[in-house]
């Protein structure tokens, strides 16, 4: 079983797909990965949907990726009594300690915001419906204007956007989720409200190469490091939902194609998410916008497209899976995607690997080759070899089962879990045999293969063979 696109679909589990017959037929729809969220939810509950995804990739034979996602600092204002809303043009204060909250005043429990503040900057309250602008900032208390007003309940979230705050990477309860995010073998573990490098940095030095990292890009601040937390991390995710809180809605699509584009440079996987099909969380058919919205991520070369409300709590979650699938492949069939893809091509970096996966590409699009087959332990050739985003699919071989289900989230990459090759004519049968047996090709076709010798030694893709499928028992004419 093949997928028949090279995007890749990420769908968030939770109360209504987290029985093993949704997730199987999740996946039977087209979900490559799924997000465990680990803001919602019991520890217990996570470990029970880990253990049905892994049940179905046992029954189904192909390998799935499984994203833990860490909460992050949330913040959030204290208790406020029933009934306050706030008035554009009044003043409002916030403090460190302060009783129940009404229409002037509210607790905000976080020293590290009062740290951070200066006059002028813009606090948002409740997902950004309300906004204030500091106009006296003291050492434990802020004195606000209100800029947008309007209804204010208990614990609602608050967002920073001009200011660095001096926050852990991890709180608490992240650090515990991440302990046992890795003890059940997770493939990724996002991380969200990145505001720096150093965040990521402290992350894969816990994770200490046991999954892969995922930065979560929704602080305006992180944009201003972007490639560089991009170099720290494994992969990254537009995490549309808070960044279109943090910063002007309309400048959220741009930001989009930038953050997807340094990816794409990067050759790390790049996840679009949020609200991609929300109108699915209770009608079976999306807006048409929402297909647009989808069908732009993929034009973009993003490696992954997420649901999540969609597919974790809304009442269609099969459907929204497989209407991404369609416009996927519908988007992939139009003459206007390979243009878009290859205008966005970028050059490869002076390495042996790039040089090999560059020159994959260009023969395998010269001979028409059914496949590009990469050798690969721990999965870094396939990831050089999904940035080169070919117009044949690439079959990624290893014997690394993490490799395989890590990959599965990658653009164009089809994971095979198999011995590594241990002589040339072996690689040439093994690539041709998998090829055949996973429906990519057929007696005579071309393969275009990728490997590295001596066989059997990890990180050194360095070489390239091409082969005819049929004709390899030991001569054939490749
Ligand atoms: C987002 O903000 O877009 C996002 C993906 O994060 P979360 O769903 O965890 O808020």
């Amino acid at each position: 079983m093949h997928r028949m696109r090279n995007v890749k679909v990420l769908a968030t589990l939770g109360p209504a797909s987290a029985s093993e017959e949704k997730i199987r037929a999740l996946f039977e729809a087209g979900a490559d990965a799924f997000r465990l969220n680990m803001s919602h939810g019991t520890h217990e509950g996570v470990r029970e949907m880990y253990e049905r995804i892994r049940n179905v990739e046992a029954e189904l034979g192909r390998p799935i990726c499984v994203l833990a996602d860490l909460q992050g600092p949330k913040l959030r204002v204290g208790e406020v009594a029933p009934g306050s809303e706030l008035v554009a043009g009044a003043s409002f204060r916030l403090s460190l300690k302060h009783g129940p909250g009404d229409s002037t005043a509210a607790e905000l429990p976080h020293k590290e915001i009062f740290e951070a503040i200066e006059v002028g900057a813009a606090l948002l309250l409740d997902d950004g419906k309300l906004r204030l602008e500091v106009v006296e900032a003291g050492e434990d208390y802020a004195v606000t204007r209100v800029v947008v007003g309007g209804p204010l309940s208990s614990n609602k979230g608050v967002n920073v956007p001009d200011a660095i705050l001096p926050l852990p990477a991890l709180t608490p309860k992240d650090r515990r989720d991440l302990d046992f995010a890795l003890s059940l073998d997770v493939d990724w573990v996002a991380l969200s409200f990145v505001q720096r490098p150093a965040d990521v940095a402290e992350v894969k030095k816990i994770v200490a190469g046991r999954a892969f990292v995922m930065a979560k890009i929704e602080k305006p601040r992180a944009l201003d490091q972007l490639d560089e937390i991009i170099e720290v991390a494994d992969g990254i995710m537009v995490a549309r939902g808070d960044l279109g809180v943090e910063l002007p809605i309309e400048q959220v699509p741009g930001i989009q194609k930038s953050i997807t584009r340094a990816g794409r440079r990067a050759g790390k996987p790049v996840v679009v998410a949020t609200q991609m099909l929300e109108s699915m969380i209770d009608a079976p058919v999306p807006t048409r916008a929402e297909v647009s919205d989808v069908a732009n991520a993929v034009f973009e070369g993003a490696d992954a497209v997420m649901l999540s409300g969609e597919s974790a709590v809304g009442d269609f979650p099969v459907e929204a899976v497989a209407m991404m699938d369609r416009v996927a492949q519908s988007v992939e069939h139009d003459y206007q995607f390979r243009e878009a893809i290859d205008a966005g091509r970028i050059e490869p970096e002076t390495t042996t690997a790039d040089a090999i996966t560059l020159a994959a590409r260009q023969v395998a699009e010269t001979l028409k080759a059914a496949a590009i087959i990469c050798y690969t332990a721990s999965g870094s050739t396939g990831l050089r070899a999904s940035r080169e985003r070919p117009n044949v699919p690439i079959l990624v071989l290893t014997p690394v089962t993490q490799t395989a289900r890590r990959l599965a989230i990658a653009w164009g990459v089809h994971c095979v879990l198999t011995e590594d090759a241990s002589s040339f004519l072996d690689m040439v049968i093994r690539a041709s045999r998998v090829a055949e047996g996973e429906g990519f090709a057929v007696t005579g076709d071309r393969l275009v293969i990728t490997a590295g010798v001596p066989f059997g030694s990890p990180g050194r893709t360095n070489i390239l063979r091409i082969a005819t499928v049929g004709t390899e028992r030991g001569r054939g004419r490749d």
